[in-house]
């Protein structure tokens, strides 16, 4: 599965979890959900992650 990151369109971006992925560039988390919707989430310094904002993805 080919994976752009929605924030800055790189390329950089790890699999975490089955639809977890995470951008070495902008160093977030994304979530990818049904619809064409991904969760970017902020991860912060004790690992959780919280959540910042929502990008709809453009076919
Ligand atoms: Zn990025």
């Amino acid at each position: 599965m080919w994976v752009q990151c929605p924030v800055c369109s790189g390329i950089d971006v790890g699999k975490v979890s089955s639809s977890n992925y995470y951008c070495w560039n902008c160093l977030v988390e994304i979530k990818y959900k049904k619809g064409n919707e991904a969760h970017i989430y902020n991860i912060q310094d004790d690992g959780t992650l919280e959540s910042a904002y929502k990008v709809d993805l453009q076919e």
